[in-house]
């Protein structure tokens, strides 16, 4: 698994999807650029969480609010005081860790465990291999799973108590060494807020520290108002917003999965209070069905409801996916009660109600949060779409080819248009010409350099879906080969097709109606 992943942020790199960012200065930790194809990946799931959000939902609008926000904000958030992490240093390695992370890592350690003895009972039992039955009645994996159980237990505890002795506790008990000294040298568990600070210039002391915003969620329950007012919605509706995040992790690894400056989607639906769980219900399966819209393996995903709830929810569960380096959350849905707008309601003073017409009560409406980090998303796609194959060269021998999978309409680049050879004048003008027709269509890219297979396997590598190839046929004839990126399939198409072909088939259309 590391190697594929190595291979991923290899690849990442090597086509400008990725770049460290401030590479020249050996780069800055957890922080990343996307480069030229990278940027269109990224618009492209923007576009489609976009347009499922508020184009397919009549009740659901957008805004892009600041990044910056009156401190206060924060205060009334819960951020400034319980924005936290659990952090232990290792006194030998001097490395930082979460406490909460570090015996979750336990907690996979025995997972996986269970995994290799029901691996090697079913290479002994063979064919009349029954997991199930061994699950539930192996002596060896019942103690791992117990076990199980007691640390999940015991570690939901202590974070929804925010007790930090009981997670020293449980790293001393567990016998947790550091992976990277091996010593189980640890200082004692304190707390670390998330937030970034910074200054206003105009303003000195306390009064003047603002935040970079640690979620883009706030932006949208202090516009409850302004866009209720504005749009005429009526309950339930929801406000929709993509935009950056900060967040000063304690351990950033595992590249584009855990940054510092990310980018989120964030949905707030606001309901009437008692219905909420009914929303949550709903956009629980709503957001799966979202993600399997992607045409990725449903095994992939799994739900994994949260053990210990934040201060804010009633219930809140997360979308996990299998990354290269095991299951993750790549997006939260959380009923958040009326706490964020009850909170700001107090602090400033300003009634922030909901008039609803048919019952003739005000009230403060409760909210289901959907929320999905775009990088992990983009890290999601990009683990799963990069694939190597072995496929027929030019001369019928085997060869490996590297290519990038993607769902058609997610492509950065949905046609490239190629003269099959370079120093031919005729071939390259209407190449050109039939490139400069289609620019407007979609993103298409002209290549003439290098032999035709090498340029086929460079667009594979980015993932466009088709390249159109100019012959000397297509002089009189009028056709191009069209060559279809994960078939290979290469078939004569009228010049005049193409547009209607490539835009019909690389459109988000079909995958915002399923
Ligand atoms: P985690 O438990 O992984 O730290 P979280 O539960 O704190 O995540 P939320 O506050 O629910 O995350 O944020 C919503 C979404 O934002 C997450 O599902 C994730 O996709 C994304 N996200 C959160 N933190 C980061 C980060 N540091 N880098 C990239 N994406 C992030």
């Amino acid at each position: 698994m590391d190697d594929q992943f190595k291979k991923l942020t290899s690849h990442c790199k090597e086509y400008g999807f990725i770049f460290q960012s401030s590479e020249v200065y050996d780069g800055l930790a957890a922080v990343y650029d996307y480069g030229p194809y990278g940027v269109e990946l990224k618009n492209n799931l923007k576009a489609y969480w976009w347009r499922a959000m508020t184009q397919a939902h009549d009740n659901i609008v957008g805004i892009d609010s600041a990044i910056f926000m009156h401190p206060k904000t924060w205060k009334a958030s819960g951020h400034v005081d319980a924005f936290n992490d659990p952090m232990v240093d290792n006194k030998d390695s001097r490395k930082r860790y979460r406490a909460d992370q570090l015996i979750e890592g336990y907690m996979e350690g025995l997972e996986n465990k269970i995994q290799k003895e029901v691996t090697k009972a079913a290479r002994r039992f063979g064919d009349t291999f029954d997991p199930e039955m061994f699950l539930a009645t192996n002596a060896r994996v019942l103690g791992y799973q117990e076990e199980h159980g007691r640390v999940r237990e015991r570690l939901a505890k202590a974070m929804t108590n925010g007790d930090l002795e009981a997670l020293g506790e449980m790293i001393t008990d567990l016998g947790i060494a550091c992976p990277v000294s091996g010593s189980r040298n640890w200082t004692e568990v304190r707390q670390f807020n998330l937030m970034f600070s910074t200054q206003l210039g105009n303003i000195a002391g306390e009064e003047g520290k603002l935040y970079l915003r640690p979620e883009t969620a706030q932006g949208i329950f202090v516009n409850f108002l302004n866009v209720q007012n504005t749009t005429r919605q009526k309950l339930p509706f929801g406000i929709a917003q993509i935009g950056k995040a900060f967040r000063n992790e304690i351990v950033a690894r595992q590249f584009i999965f855990r940054m510092r400056e990310f980018e989120q989607m964030e949905m707030q639906f606001f309901v009437q209070p008692g219905t909420e769980l009914d929303w949550y219900a709903y956009w629980k399966e709503a957001r799966m069905k979202w993600h399997n819209a992607l045409g990725f393996p449903t095994e992939k995903y799994r739900y994994h409801d949260h053990d210990n709830l934040a201060h804010y929810a009633n219930a809140a569960v997360d979308i996990e996916f299998e990354f290269p380096f095991g299951f993750r959350e790549l997006e939260g849905i959380h009923s958040r009660t009326d706490f964020d707008l009850s909170a700001h309601q107090e602090l400033s003073g300003r009634k922030i109600q909901y008039f609803d017409p048919e019952s003739n009560t005000s009230y403060v409406p409760y909210v289901v949060e959907t929320s999905i980090g775009l990088d992990r998303l983009f890290l999601a796609v990009m683990s799963h779409c990069l694939q190597e194959e072995t496929v027929p060269d030019s001369k019928g021998k085997d060869a490996t080819r590297t290519v990038l999978k993607l769902p058609p309409a997610l492509a950065p680049v949905k046609c490239a248009v190629l003269p099959l050879v370079k120093n031919k004048p005729e071939l390259t003008e209407k190449a050109r010409s039939i490139f400069n027709s289609l620019k407007f269509a979609f993103p298409c890219q002209y290549d003439e350099k290098d032999a035709i297979g090498r340029r086929y396997r460079r667009q594979d590598a980015i993932g466009t879906p088709f390249c159109v190839t100019v012959d000397f046929e297509t002089l009189t004839d009028g056709q191009v080969t069209v060559r279809e990126r994960d078939s290979l399939a290469q078939k004569r198409v009228a010049i005049e097709a193409v547009e209607h072909m490539v835009s019909s088939q690389t459109d988000l259309k079909s995958m915002l109606t399923g």
